[in-house]
């Protein structure tokens, strides 16, 4: 995205990791229908439907909110989405991932913020790695054992 695309959606500035990147949080109601309006527009585009889903789950879960990460240079900056997670209070970029339990029959949607993906534009990249490697994660929700990913975040099913 451009930044005159970002810049309809929210001006709101966080740093996360080092990186000036935009957000748009739940409770930004008119960047948010601004955003809606979008994906309805350019509902083709790839990156715009998986915005789509992004920003309906935003809606509904505590927490979330999406950053737009600049990736490029100055004449020719690009903004791309990822979600971001409220984690022992910092900002956390996050990947959702289908994840299962080492030791029982447990499976279930997690956020992981150790994808490598997520920093392959920073310089620093290697060294936030190691440092989300060591948050302390979340165990099995139903027998405490391991699971397959890191996982900062456990989708609650009733
Ligand atoms: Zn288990």
């Amino acid at each position: 995205m451009s930044i005159e695309e970002v810049l309809e959606i929210t001006n709101w500035i966080e740093n996360v990791d080092g990186d000036d990147v935009y957000v748009l949080g739940r409770d930004m109601k008119e960047g948010i229908e601004n955003l809606r309006k979008k994906t309805i527009l350019e509902k083709d585009n790839c990156m715009f439907s998986m915005l789509s889903k992004d920003l309906e789950f935003i809606c509904s879960h505590v927490g979330f909110s999406i950053a737009f990460r600049p990736v490029g240079k100055n004449d020719n900056k690009q903004w791309i989405p990822c979600m971001l997670y409220k984690y022992e209070g910092e900002w956390r970029r996050v990947l959702f991932q289908y994840a299962h339990c080492l030791k029982c029959d447990w499976c279930g949607n997690i956020a992981n913020p150790t994808d490598p993906d997520l920093y392959i534009t920073m310089n620093n990249r290697f060294e936030i790695l190691k440092k989300m490697n060591q948050l302390s994660f979340c165990q099995c929700p139903k027998c405490g054992g391991q699971l397959s990913s890191k996982a900062i975040w456990i989708e609650q099913v009733e």
